[in-house]
């Protein structure tokens, strides 16, 4: 018969992380840049101070365990403050990506059927457009104070006058089972009605952990941590957790995501570590190499959300000493799932470089194998490649009120992506599954043709899409913008491709292009591109 422990059964908790940094790093600065305009600066310990204010006026106002509460703003800290307070009392806080369409804001908020809506003075005129439509009629409350209320059409509430109705003194944070749902967050599906995940206290505690382990982030209290990543991605990755876990200090860069405003912040708050997608580091890399400009004290960016190219990887190593950790996730793994670290061997003989161009490999706490089509375990030796199953205690086991069937094959969640495994557990995405160009029943990997372009010193931006051929079904078509001023034709990039792949993976054609559409969360949409230069094999011809 097995014995029970004798250890304290302490629920793990949101609210707990705040109340650690208040207590064992209450100085530490967490520093915002407003939409109002400024910059403001505050501690843990008056973050927490207000996060319980925030609680206690939510419950003044009527707000229960399970509720969802949306916020429609940028990294700031009164966006962590609703972190905190809502998740804290039980609610749920729901991140809504402002960058979406407003009918799928729209579809988003009546899905969720939020209470309130926390709304930043920017991203007003998104609600407004859109709220003759919310069926549960939510409060929308405007992150600034009284001064900076606009003039609406709606009623709207001023959150620092919302807060003012809390007691921070009295408030004690509620004891809560620590599956408790905390936050909420819908994938960018790009096909089909956007799918919710819900957070638990339980899984957001285990990935903030394990986001602080060596081989991961390796977040400690000496680090400054701006999270470029909005706070509406997959709440920032973990990092506004994390950072209160080990009391590091926070820099938000608000609205200001280019260059310019960036580097400032870099340089002026000593930041450490930042995290984001490539394009962010495709307009700062553009901006240092035009002003001359440094990175001031920075040593790892953690780039994901999109394969890092390895120019990129280049650029941020050698010329800024910017060590890159290179990481794949997903809005339902929390997102960590795997990342680029090096291994004893790898640092002995100076043998990693290559390597963090895979995703790199899985933390304790998420399990991966790559399977055929029929789901039977392929090899893992760096070249088999099939779908990507990962299964672990911050990785989703439904979606929240679902359309669809769970997708779920055994405990496994299939996560779309088409990815080898080598012998060390290092994993590389090939393509998501949808992207993949079946080239005569032959897979060819765009992210492999779409690297292989961005490391020519004329390409600022290549996106490659499978176009429909007559003779092999698909074949790669590769879209370039060019940099300012650079000249290349379809000829030399061709001929740049020539030795690193096989013949018949070169593309068909090169098309030049002003503009390659994003997604809300930074990736290429390559749904759209396929829609406009889908059939230009064919026809020679682009369809607008
Ligand atoms: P999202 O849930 O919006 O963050 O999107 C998750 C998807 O982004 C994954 O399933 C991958 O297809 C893609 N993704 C994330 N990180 C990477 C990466 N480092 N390299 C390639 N694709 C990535």
């Amino acid at each position: 018969m097995t014995l029970t422990g004798q250890m304290m059964d302490q629920p793990l908790s949101i609210s707990a992380l705040i109340e650690y940094a208040e207590k064992y790093h209450g100085d530490t600065e967490i520093v915002s840049r407003r939409t109002e305009g400024d910059i403001h600066r505050y501690t843990y310990a008056d973050a927490a101070v207000r996060s319980r204010q925030l609680a206690s006026a939510l419950q003044k106002n009527g707000v229960e365990p399970g509720t969802r509460l949306a916020t429609l703003a940028w990294n700031g800290y009164r966006h962590l403050e609703i972190y905190y307070a809502v998740s804290g009392i039980g609610a749920i806080c729901h991140t809504v990506n402002p960058r979406l369409f407003p009918e799928q804001i729209g579809w988003i908020l009546n899905h969720a059927e939020d209470s309130h809506i926390f709304v930043d003075l920017t991203f007003l005129p998104l609600i407004e457009a859109v709220y003759a439509s919310l069926t549960a009629k939510p409060t929308v409350v405007v992150l600034t104070d009284r001064a900076h209320m606009p003039d609406s059409s709606l009623d709207l509430v001023c959150y620092e006058e919302l807060l003012a109705q809390g007691d921070s003194s009295g408030f004690e944070w509620p004891v809560l089972d620590e599956q408790t749902a905390s936050s909420l967050c819908y994938t960018s599906g790009t096909t089909g009605n956007p799918k919710g995940v819900l957070y638990s206290h339980r899984s957001t505690v285990l990935h903030a952990w394990a986001s602080c382990m060596p081989d991961v982030l390796n977040l400690s209290a000496t680090d400054v941590i701006l999270p470029v990543v909005p706070m509406f991605h997959v709440n920032a990755w973990g990092l506004p957790y994390a950072a209160a876990m080990v009391g590091a200090k926070l820099v938000f860069p608000g609205a200001g995501l280019d260059g310019p405003n960036l580097c400032e912040l870099f340089s002026n708050e000593g930041v450490t570590l930042t995290a984001g997608v490539p394009t962010v580091w495709l307009a700062v890399l553009n901006y240092l190499a035009e002003t001359g400009g440094n990175l001031g004290v920075l040593n790892r960016t953690v780039i994901g959300g999109s394969a890092c190219p390895p120019s990129m990887i280049d650029a941020l190593q050698d010329k800024y000493g910017v060590r890159v950790i290179h990481a794949w996730g997903m809005t339902e793994m929390s997102p960590i799932g795997t990342i680029g670290a090096p291994k004893a061997r790898h640092v002995a003989n100076d043998s990693f470089r290559p390597l963090q161009e895979k995703q790199g490999r899985p933390p304790y706490g998420v399990d991966m194998k790559i399977v055929d089509a029929d789901g039977r375990d392929l090899p893992w030796d760096g070249k088999a490649y099939g779908d990507l199953w990962v299964r672990g205690p911050w990785i989703c086991s439904g979606y929240y009120k679902p359309e669809k069937p769970d997708p779920h094959e055994n405990g496994w969640f299939p996560t779309g992506d088409v990815a080898t495994i080598d012998a060390d557990g290092y994993m590389q995405i090939v393509d998501r599954s949808k992207d993949v160009v079946k080239s005569g029943g032959e897979w060819i990997s765009s992210i492999e043709l779409e690297n292989i372009a961005m490391a020519h010193p004329a390409v600022a931006e290549a996106a490659c899409i499978a176009a429909r051929h007559e003779k092999w079904d698909e074949r790669p078509l590769l879209i370039v913008i060019r940099k300012p001023g650079a000249v290349v034709d379809e000829a030399e990039l061709l001929s740049h491709f020539e030795g690193k792949i096989a013949k018949w993976w070169l593309p068909d054609a090169v098309l030049f292009v002003d503009e390659i559409p994003h997604t809300a969360t930074g990736k290429v949409q390559k749904l759209k591109l396929r829609e406009r230069y889908g059939d230009y094999l064919i026809t020679s011809q682009v369809t607008v």
